[in-house]
């Protein structure tokens, strides 16, 4: 492609992309196809001779962009939001454009000096005293896995890394049952093992982990020779927005001399508003939070910021400097790349900055805040209608709900048919989960450019399925 064509289908690009954004509201949320449908149209074998973009961009748009859910669609309520404002889009693009490789000080200095930069920004909104830190990850996954390690390491006295686990004395890390399943990825990975993972029971409407039952399980861990390492808690987890006491746990963790990592994937991001900050009162006391403005705040996927009391324990646990990396007669410079597992990483922090200016806090606050009233509106309907029943509150802009029509047999099945119905007709969309074993459905508001007209259309697409079930149709 030269430079003419280059520029011609870039502007293609983003013209098909500002079309797409205004066309949303028009289309099914969740794409409606079967599985193999995309697949079969594809050819089984890569083309020998170059094909022409008017063709390659023709199947595209008939082929791929029809067997694609919409997660910027305004009636996205499922799973948690990726939300991605059209300006931090358009910072996208820039940085596809220049495509930097930005593992360290010396092959990218504006990315690194702008993530120093624009992480101190989000730090300040996020209320986060002075002496957090914070580094860019690709996912809360990554983040959540290099904590787990640090916690290993300093509970091996950095020996892990060099000598391995056997050997040692198991090494035993601490978690309610509703934290995200990322945190049991980083446990399997990290060699730490499920069998590791102590789960500690939760209590109260907010599902936060019993903070003396997590003292006992120390101590009974200690007493059996076991190695405690370190405490996950969470802040908004993803089924129901399950919340643990930070304070309390981290007064636990540090009696023990634990590391704290909280995940607050998805809540962290409302953090920017002052009146939610009691949600994670005592994060202060934590060693390490992640945090992903690509759900929330408006920062196109992938943007996971990790937030950290110590970097240099995460950096004596990740760094590693073949002569080819290293920065010579630069001493002292951040090199991201030794405070995550990728050694490259993409030039994230752009699209934070382009965000942040252009919406300003006060931007990013009200939408937030419309979301979190919305939701808690959408609840209160939905809970008044004679066949419902609100399973768990709302936690900011999540809640649960359940249809419990007189004579339905299998409620389970029953509410699992609802979800697949109203997802079937396309104007929203939404996803179960489990609630002490029961299933109900799950509804936040998130996106970016949801109006309360679209909550509205919510509720009546939630009634007219439920009323359509009720009736036989
Ligand atoms: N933690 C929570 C609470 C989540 O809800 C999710 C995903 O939705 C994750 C972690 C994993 O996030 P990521 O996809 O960035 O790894």
């Amino acid at each position: 492609m030269d430079s003419e064509a280059f520029r011609q289908w870039s502007v293609k690009a983003a013209e098909w992309g500002a079309d797409y954004r205004e066309s949303l509201r028009d289309r099914p949320v969740r794409a409606q196809t079967v599985p193999g449908q995309i697949a079969s149209a594809i050819p089984a074998a890569p083309p020998e001779t170059p094909e022409a973009m008017e063709a390659i961009f023709a199947d595209f748009e008939t082929t791929i962009v029809p067997g694609m859910t919409h997660w910027q669609h305004p009636r996205f309520f499922a799973y948690f939001p990726a939300n991605a404002a059209p300006v931090s889009v358009v910072a996208e693009y820039l940085v596809t454009a220049m495509a930097a490789q930005c593992m360290l000080w010396q092959t990218s200095p504006a990315a690194t000096e702008l993530e120093t930069k624009v992480l101190d920004w989000l730090r300040q909104a996020l209320g986060l005293p002075d002496g957090f830190v914070g580094v860019i990850q690709d996912s809360a996954s990554s983040a959540t896995l290099s904590a787990v390690l640090v916690m290993r390491e300093r509970a091996l006295d950095w020996k892990g890394n060099s000598h391995g686990l056997p050997g040692q004395k198991r090494i035993r890390i601490y978690s309610s049952d509703q934290v995200h399943t990322s945190i049991d990825r980083a446990i399997w990975v990290s060699g730490v093992g499920q069998e590791n993972l102590v789960r500690i029971p939760t209590e109260g409407a907010s599902r936060r982990m019993d903070a003396e039952a997590l003292e006992r399980a120390i101590e009974a861990d200690v007493a059996a020779g076991h190695l405690p390492a370190g405490v996950i808690a969470c802040v908004g987890g993803t089924s129901v927005g399950a919340t643990d006491d930070l304070g309390a746990i981290c007064a636990v963790a540090k009696r023990h001399g634990l590391y704290v990592h909280v995940d607050a994937a998805w809540a962290g991001s409302a953090m920017i508003c002052p009146e939610f900050r009691t949600f994670w009162k005592g994060v202060e006391e934590a060693d390490s939070v992640v945090l992903n403005p690509h759900k929330w705040l408006g920062a196109q996927f992938d943007c996971s910021t990790h937030f950290l009391r110590d970097p240099d324990s995460l950096v004596r646990t990740l760094a590693i400097q073949p002569e080819y990396l290293k920065t010579h007669g630069k001493d002292g410079l951040i090199n991201y790349s030794e405070w995550t597992v990728p050694l490259g990483r993409r030039f994230r922090a752009l699209k934070l900055w382009f965000l942040m200016r252009a919406h300003g806090l006060e931007g990013l606050r009200g939408m937030i805040r419309n979301h979190v009233a919305w939701a808690q509106g959408l609840a209160r309907r939905i809970g008044s209608e004679p066949e419902f029943e609100l399973v768990t509150e709302p936690m900011l802009s999540l809640f649960s709900f359940r249809h419990c029509p007189k004579g339905a047999a299998d409620l389970d099945r029953h509410n699992i048919d609802l979800v697949n119905r109203i997802n079937d007709a396309g104007r929203i969309y939404l996803t179960q989960t489990r609630v002490d074993g029961a299933v109900a459905i799950r509804f936040q508001a998130g996106q970016f450019d949801a109006t309360e007209a679209d909550i509205a259309e919510a509720f009546d697409a939630i009634l007219s399925a439920a009323r359509e079930m009720s009736a036989g149709g």
